[in-house]
């Protein structure tokens, strides 16, 4: 069975493609399942290259159309990647509940460090970062809200080496998602991004081998995640090599989230 649960959408202003280009890639593709996934809002707070919350009604009602539309050809869930933080758990379980959302993708881009100041990890300044952000990965996970944990590595994304504070990181977010037998996702745009020098060598920036060794060890689901920004994404060649990877790092694949 052929599946992605990470779909944009150009609702989020740095992705291209109606959802409707989307299902009918999905559908050429023989996908059985297609779940959206596109970065979601908040009603307080924009953290830029995402959906406006005004958007997230016609987004939730095209998604309700064309499921009815391709009934028995292609399965469609209804998600968001979305930022953790333990200060909008209630607005999580309304996009749940009342907005009847299939999941939600544990998606985190940013971070609130100690002192309270939001923080990007894509420009982590050292290692220490990768700490903090896998303690707020961890408190995601805790909540039980979410179904998979998008690119658990993200931070590999920073030109740092690969150190004790990166395993530990590593460590902390591996033995959380165990506990509470969290899917990981496999990131396919992180092989789309190309490879670049690091200082642990060339590589690209996810999905980091010596992370997913230590999912492998734990024998953790992992799902491949198209992570599509352009409906040719949906199940391109990253895809099909990120799902060679996983296999070839002995890591136990799985179709689907539910
Ligand atoms: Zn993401
Ligand atoms: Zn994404």
């Amino acid at each position: 069975m052929k599946s992605n649960f990470h779909t944009h959408t150009r609702r989020c202003l740095h992705a291209y493609g109606s959802e409707r280009d989307y299902v009918l890639k999905a559908a050429e593709e023989d996908l059985s399942i297609l779940g959206f996934s596109d970065h979601g809002p908040f009603p307080d707070h924009d953290f830029g290259y995402r959906m406006p919350y005004e958007e997230l009604e016609h987004y939730l009602q095209s998604i309700d159309k064309l499921s009815e539309e391709f009934k028995g050809n292609l399965q469609l869930y209804k998600g968001l990647e979305i930022e953790y933080h333990q200060r909008y758990d209630d607005y999580y379980r309304f996009l749940l509940q009342e907005r009847h959302l299939d999941y939600l993708a544990l998606g985190e881009h940013f971070y609130y460090d100690p002192a309270g100041n939001l923080q990007n990890i894509v420009f982590a300044s050292s290692t220490e970062a990768y700490l903090e952000y896998a303690d707020n990965v961890c408190r995601g996970i805790e909540t039980g809200l979410f179904r998979f944990v998008a690119h658990p590595d993200l931070y590999c994304i920073n030109v740092l080496p690969w150190d004790d504070r990166a395993q530990e990181a590593c460590q902390r977010i591996v033995s959380c998602a165990a506990k509470h037998d969290m899917i990981l996702e496999f990131n396919a745009n992180g092989f789309r991004r190309g490879k670049r020098p690091y200082p642990d060598g060339l590589r690209v920036p996810y999905p980091h081998p010596a992370f997913w060794e230590k999912v492998r060890e734990q024998h953790l689901r992992v799902i491949i995640g198209s992570d599509c920004h352009a409906p040719e994404q949906v199940a391109d060649e990253s895809v099909r090599y990120a799902a060679e990877q996983a296999k070839r790092l002995g890591l136990d694949v799985v179709d689907t989230i539910f």
